[in-house]
């Protein structure tokens, strides 16, 4: 069985993310541990944790990845911003230890028109000195790839990969690869031929072995569009082919994919929509077929 999951809310309590997680029949999910939206800090209480070390028991989730602020940019050339976001930065790796969640996936940053190389040289120090601060704990820091929007960094595997090589501890650095991100960012993998020659090419230049989690979206925007719109699996511009080639290639096989498509279509709850699509691209048997939310099958 392979490893899918979705994002899901931490509105009611950052153990409802599992409870969902497991109504949905996933094995692993993604959460933000606060409001990702905003600077505002938020410390994890006893009581929290433990309801969230007793969720994710009940529901057997071994799994679970946590998403960085999206305030957070690690590129940026204004001094107060950048510390700013080396303390968010801190705080939520504290909080991914102390729910033993072991990996936390970080937008790599813009650099704001202050170049390229200055900024990926930036996110590398600001890595650096976070995971310094962060002392003992072994959570790991994933990269992700990007869209390439604006003045963002990560577009190209190569960029991700002048990052890695300037972190100093390569145990607490790897990637995770966003479907809608790289084919926004001009990789084609839409063919099985245009799909194995990205593949290849990020195991050429990046490693697959350093590849620790996929993001399944489809994109509503081109190729090379550089726009970053997620879109509900099979009705993008990347299409059922492009999913099944990750989901059925032996070397991904022990990789977690998690969704970040749209939460509805047409006001219905679609995440249920979208699992049942992944599960039989997978080819494997759809095991949940009645949305707990809507109780309606799906
Ligand atoms: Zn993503």
């Amino acid at each position: 069985m392979i490893l899918l999951g979705a994002h899901f809310s931490i509105a009611n309590g950052l153990h409802q993310a599992i409870h969902t997680a497991r109504d949905y029949g996933c094995n692993t999910l993604q959460i933000f541990t606060k409001n990702a939206s905003t600077w505002k800090e938020r410390d994890i209480t006893k009581k929290e944790i433990d309801l969230f070390n007793q969720a994710r028991e009940e529901a057997g989730i071994e799994s679970i990845f946590s998403h960085d602020s999206y305030l957070i940019n690690l590129a940026s050339p204004e001094e107060k911003k950048y510390r700013m976001s080396k303390r968010a930065m801190l705080r939520e790796i504290n909080r991914c230890a102390l729910l033993q969640i072991p990996f936390l996936v970080m937008h790599p940053g813009s650099h704001r028109d202050s170049g390229e190389v200055a900024g990926m040289i930036r996110i590398a120090d600001g890595i650096n000195a976070v995971l310094d601060k962060a002392g003992s704990c072994q959570v790991r820091i994933l990269l992700e790839t990007t869209a390439g929007q604006g003045s963002s960094l990560g577009r190209t595997f190569e960029e991700l990969a002048f990052i890695i090589e300037k972190v100093e501890d390569k145990n607490r650095i790897g990637v995770c690869l966003d479907t809608c991100h790289i084919f926004a960012a001009g990789y084609d993998i839409r063919t099985k031929a245009s799909y194995l020659e990205t593949i290849e090419s990020f195991d050429r230049i990046l490693g697959l072995k350093n590849l620790h989690l996929i993001h399944l979206n489809d994109s509503k925007k081109g190729l090379g569009s550089r726009m970053d719109r997620h879109e509900h699996i099979g009705e993008g511009a990347i299409g059922e082919d492009g999913f099944r080639f990750f989901l059925n290639d032996s070397r991904l096989d022990r990789l977690p994919f998690i969704l970040e498509t749209p939460k509805e279509k047409d006001g219905i709850e679609y995440d249920q929509t979208n699992l049942n699509r992944v599960r039989r691209l997978a080819g494997e048997e759809i095991c949940v077929k009645v949305s707990p939310k809507t109780g309606k099958d799906v």
